[in-house]
C-alpha cells in the first residue's frame, strides 16, 4: 500500500485585485497562483522551478498557510492547513518551516546567532535552558558552524555562514518539512553548491522532506527526486527529475533544460525563448504560453491545456505533447 503523501495541495489559487497601471479606474485581477496540485512524499525532495515572477513565492506561502488563498486545499500528514492563528496552526508551524532567500532579512542583526535559533523553542516551551543550549550547538555542527558562532550576530558572518544559521533555525523544531525558497539566490557562486550538498547531506542524515524552489534548473536538478515546472502561475510539466531533464516534454520546460550549461556542453541546442513572460495581469487566452511557444497552433490560442498524464508518467500541459515528443512538434 502507498503511504499517504506528507504534502497535498490540491487547485491552489492565490488572485488580487489591483489598478491597472495608467489607469484611474477599474481593477484588474492578477493570478499569482492559479490552481496549482502538488504531491510530496515523506523523504522526498520536489524542486519547484519557473522563471521570477511565476508564483513559485506565492506556492511556498500557500502551502505553509502564510497567506489566504483564493480557493483550493493544503494537507500536511493528513490535517488542513489553515491560514487561521490558534493551537492547530502552531502545530502546524512546528511541523513545516520556510527557509528565506534573503538570509540577513530572515535574522535580526541585534541578537546573538545562538539565541536566534533557539528562540523557536523558546517559543514552543521546548526543554530546559541547558536542552536548549546542547541543541543549539548540535545543530550549528549539524550545519557546519563551529560553536563559536553562538555568541556572534548576523552581521559578523558571510553570507554562506548566515543561510547556515538560517537552515539550523528552521530545523531546531525537526519539522517534517522544509519550504526553501530560492536558498542559495543571495548568494556567490562559489558558496552555492556548498549549501545545495548541505541539504542534500542533511536529508539523508535526518529524513527531511523539502519543497525546494528556484529559478537555477542546475540547483534543482541537483537536489530533486521530482521536478514542477511553473508559468505564469500553473504547473506546465512535474515529472521524475532524471526523466524529466532527459527528455523534457513541454517547450517551455525544453527551453528552461537547453539553457543549463551542463546541457549546453553536449551539444544541444539552446531554445531561446522571445520576449519577456506576460504579466499575470493580462495572461493570454488559451495556452497561457502560445505567445513564446514555436509549436503554438490555432488551438492554442484558444484552449487552454490541462496537466495530461503521459505514457511514461510524466504529467505535461500542452495539447500536442505527444506530438512533440515524437519530433513532429512542428507539424502537429
Ligand atoms: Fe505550445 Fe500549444 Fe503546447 Fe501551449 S499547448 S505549449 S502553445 S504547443
Amino acid at each position: 500500500m502507498t503511504a499517504p503523501p506528507l504534502l497535498e495541495a490540491r487547485d491552489l489559487a492565490c488572485h488580487f485585485k489591483v489598478s491597472r497601471p495608467g489607469r484611474r479606474r477599474g481593477h484588474a485581477l492578477l493570478k499569482a497562483v492559479d490552481g496549482v496540485d502538488l504531491v510530496l512524499q515523506r523523504g522526498r525532495t520536489l524542486g519547484l522551478v519557473g522563471e521570477s515572477g511565476c508564483g513559485k513565492s506565492t506556492t511556498a506561502k500557500l502551502v505553509l498557510g502564510l497567506m489566504p488563498r483564493t480557493s483550493g486545499q493544503v494537507w500536511l500528514a493528513g490535517e488542513p492547513v489553515d491560514t487561521a492563528a490558534g493551537h492547530r496552526w502552531r502545530r502546524l508551524r512546528r511541523r513545516a518551516q520556510l527557509v528565506h532567500q534573503d538570509p540577513l532579512g530572515a535574522l535580526d542583526r541585534r541578537l546573538t546567532v545562538g539565541y536566534q535559533v533557539m528562540e523557536p523553542l523558546i517559543v514552543h516551551r521546548i526543554g530546559s535552558r541547558a536542552d536548549r543550549r546542547a541543541k543549539v550547538l548540535a545543530l550549528l555542527q549539524a550545519v557546519g558552524l563551529g560553536p563559536d558562532v553562538a555568541t556572534r550576530h548576523p552581521h559578523e558572518l558571510s553570507g554562506g555562514q548566515r543561510q547556515r544559521v538560517v537552515l539550523a533555525r528552521a530545523l531546531i523544531l525537526e519539522p517534517d518539512l522544509v519550504v526553501c525558497d530560492e536558498p542559495i539566490s543571495a548568494l556567490d557562486v562559489s558558496i552555492q553548491a556548498q549549501v545545495v550538498n548541505l541539504l542534500q547531506d542533511l536529508r539523508e542524515r535526518l529524513g527531511h522532506t523539502y519543497l525546494f524552489i528556484s529559478h537555477d534548473l542546475k540547483a534543482v536538478r541537483q537536489i530533486s527526486d521530482e521536478i514542477a515546472v511553473m508559468y505564469l502561475g500553473r504547473i506546465v510539466e512535474q515529472g521524475p527529475a532524471e526523466d524529466l531533464l532527459r527528455m523534457p516534454g513541454h517547450p517551455y520546460t525544453q527551453a528552461l533544460v537547453s539553457a543549463v550549461p551542463a546541457r549546453a556542453a553536449t551539444g544541444r541546442r539552446r531554445i531561446l525563448l522571445e520576449g519577456d513572460p506576460p504579466s499575470p495581469i493580462d495572461v493570454p487566452p488559451g495556452c497561457a504560453f502560445h505567445p513564446r511557444c514555436r509549436f503554438a497552433q490555432d488551438r492554442c490560442r484558444g484552449e487552454r491545456p490541462t496537466l495530461r498524464p503521459q505514457a511514461d508518467g510524466r504529467r505535461v500541459a500542452c495539447h500536442f505533447a505527444e506530438a512533440i515528443a515524437a519530433g513532429a512538434g512542428a507539424a502537429a
